[in-house]
């Protein structure tokens, strides 16, 4: 293994994977169609459950976050009906543009990139439009910004056939997120963000509500057909083969989460956040994410100072440190510090005191 070379990751996904969890996935290969796989997956899908805090089921799907986008859009919104996407950056509006290539009729509130959307953005397009989905990302990984989830679920639980679609890829296991408490009919996500596992898996929390709609829905699919991978989830199963390895990854990182505590974890992103925005502000960098929005798991510095974000990532390399330098249309304008997953407080202060030695200070 080339350890002398690697770099640990700051990017936003994916993220650093500690050793003990790549080492989980080297254990030997097992039939998906057996009892020591039905219990592995039990395994898996009791401690998603505790840690979305939900009682719905937990989808264990192998792809990445982009297929349960897929999935979500297609199994929630039926022929003649409309999704509202709220839209405020790169992820965001890549979601709608999923509905809409799989022939969804999408109708956009769009923000600036950096600001959140309210919940009074969601309660007056509710008042107008009768939509099958309100379709929103929990973090928005491009700006920095956390939207106000829970405020917004309120507002959509009032409707009745109005689903509430959650995007936590980066967000789950990082910022704070309650899924029944909340109101929220599908939370889906991916591993290699803020869960801190190897890319390649996606789960989603899927309410009773969601799976009704799900039959009402024509064309399904396959792969992403909510109502088949629920089908075989009640005995422990995949509709397909999954990623077996992954999913040993999974069932490990998920005993530490749980031991770690949820509640703790979520702390320990605020207290990396409140770590990275103040060193942003003591450089007089800015900060490109609105105040009161800004992200636990990952921050978006304005480069206020106008930084060539190339050689910055160059010096931080030297470091042994791989460093984002923004995304789409903010790149050069802003640069990202993610801060999420397993990585320590010691760690952060050891990037940011190399950026401090690059800037001079
Ligand atoms: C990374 C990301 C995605 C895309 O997920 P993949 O697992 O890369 O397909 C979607 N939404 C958000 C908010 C993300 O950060």
């Amino acid at each position: 293994m080339a350890n002398s070379t690697h770099k640990r990751l700051v990017i936003p996904g994916p993220v650093e994977v500690r050793r003990e969890v790549l080492d989980a996935q080297t254990a030997w290969m097992i039939g998906h169609r057996t009892k020591a796989f039905e219990e592995l997956f039990a395994s898996i899908e009791a401690k998603l459950k505790q840690s979305f805090f939900t009682q719905n089921r937990v989808f264990i799907h192998g792809s990445s976050g982009t297929g349960m986008w897929e999935g979500a859009s297609r199994n929630c919104i039926r022929d003649g009906k409309k999704a509202l996407h709220l839209v405020g950056g790169a992820f965001s509006e890549r979601w709608a543009e999923v509905s809409q290539l799989n022939g969804k009729q999408v109708d956009i509130i769009n923000v600036d990139w950096g600001k959140p959307h309210t919940p009074d953005m969601v309660a007056d397009a509710l008042k107008k439009e009768t939509y099958d989905a309100v379709c929103v990302v929990h973090n928005e990984t491009s700006t920095g910004v956390t939207n106000p989830i829970k405020a917004m679920g309120e507002i959509v639980h009032q409707y009745e056939d109005t689903l509430f679609l959650v995007d936590t890829v980066s967000g789950f296991l990082g910022a704070e997120l309650r899924v029944d408490e909340w109101g929220i009919d599908v939370a889906l996500t991916s591993s290699q963000k803020a869960f801190a596992l190897p890319p390649g898996l996606a789960f989603a929390a899927v309410s009773d509500r969601t799976l009704a709609r799900a039959k009402q829905v024509t064309n399904r699919g396959y792969y992403f057909d909510f109502v088949e991978i629920d089908k075989l989830l009640q005995k422990n199963n995949t509709p397909a083969t999954p990623p077996v390895s992954l999913m040993f990854a999974a069932d490990k990182q998920l005993s530490d989460i749980v031991a770690e505590g949820l509640e703790n974890r979520w702390a320990r992103h605020l207290q990396m956040r409140d770590i990275t925005t103040q060193w942003a502000i003591a450089r007089e960098m800015g900060l490109f994410a609105q105040e009161g929005y800004r992200s636990p798991i990952v921050t978006t510095v304005a480069n206020g100072l106008n930084i060539n974000v190339d050689d910055m990532a160059k010096f931080m390399g030297g470091k042994g440190f791989s460093m984002d330098k923004g995304y789409g249309q903010i790149k050069g304008k802003t640069f990202r510090i993610a801060h999420m997953g397993d990585m320590e407080i010691s760690t952060l202060e050891e990037v940011l005191s190399g950026l401090d030695e690059f800037l001079g200070v």
